[in-house]
């Protein structure tokens, strides 16, 4: 019964050894990921096509948002 028990308890010690292994091999990520996301996504459509422009790649003519020299000289 004694014999028993200690298995019992070296099993769970084993579980709780690989989790706590587990865990720090594999840190939770997607909050993380989703803050490095959140500024990119914001998106604006191109006045002339309707294509969706990240921020950083907005060519601003007269104050509408173009998607490429192409269309703005359109
Ligand atoms: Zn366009």
């Amino acid at each position: 019964m004694l014999n028993l028990l200690r298995t019992l308890l070296l099993i769970g010690l084993a579980i709780w050894a690989v989790r706590v292994i587990w865990r720090w091999l594999h840190p939770p990520a997607p909050a993380v990921r989703q803050q490095q996301e959140q500024p990119t996504q914001a998106l604006s459509r191109c006045s002339r096509c309707g294509t969706l422009i990240p921020q950083q790649m907005i060519l601003w003519h007269q104050d509408k948002p173009f998607c490429s020299s192409a269309c703005r000289d359109a």
